[in-house]
């Protein structure tokens, strides 16, 4: 499964309560890259000129860092996905790399809060790139490049589940759920 929203989503507090909820690994790509950030190496400290501006890493330093993460996770059996795949072209690569390694995805749930909230929400939290310019940015980055992908979820791949994620926590992952096994009952 993987999480798609705007950021302040709540796609980290989301990550956490499903894999609780269904003991799948939870992978934040963000969190991943900020870890390779911290250790300084040279792609990490590209990743952090990246991050500091709210602009996206480029594709090919987020599948380098990604891959080992997840391919042992796949391994596991299952993992909750946030923050990735961010544009169509991580899209498209990550449903090459699926077939390839005979994974499917069973569902790409978005997230969805108004943007008030959402800038809300970020304020209150204040990391090092919620910044109000920098916040600005990061809603025009969503706006631009990740929200295409919600609609080829739906249309051409079919897995969307949409949520009002302006709710409680429990609540949004208890209609996800819910979601879920509609999906799976109707799948057969
Ligand atoms: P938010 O959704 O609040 O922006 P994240 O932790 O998901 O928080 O992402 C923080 C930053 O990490 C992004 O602004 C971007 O620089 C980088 N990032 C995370 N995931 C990706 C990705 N899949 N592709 C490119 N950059 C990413």
């Amino acid at each position: 499964m993987l999480l798609i929203a705007a950021p302040g989503g709540g796609k980290g507090t989301q990550g956490e309560l499903l894999s609780a909820r269904f003991g799948a690994e939870h992978i934040s790509s963000g969190d991943v890259l900020r870890g390779a950030a911290e250790a300084g190496t040279p792609a990490g400290r590209e990743v952090a000129a990246y991050q500091r501006r709210g602009d996206l890493v480029p594709d090919q330093i987020v599948f380098d860092l990604l891959i080992p993460v997840v391919a042992p996770a796949t391994a596991r059996g299952g993992y909750i996905l946030d923050g990735f795949p961010r544009t169509l072209p991580q899209a498209m690569t990550a449903a090459e790399i699926g077939l390839r390694l005979d994974l499917t995805l069973d569902a790409a749930v978005y997230l969805h809060v108004p943007e008030l909230v959402l800038v809300e929400r970020l304020l209150a939290r204040a990391r090092p790139d919620d910044t109000p310019e920098v916040i600005r940015h990061r809603l025009q980055v969503f706006a631009d490049t990740t929200s295409p992908l919600i609609d080829y979820y739906r249309r051409d791949r079919g897995i969307l589940v949409e949520v009002d994620a302006d709710q409680p926590p429990e609540v949004i992952t208890d209609e996800i759920q819910a979601r879920l096994e509609d999906m799976s009952r109707a799948s057969g």
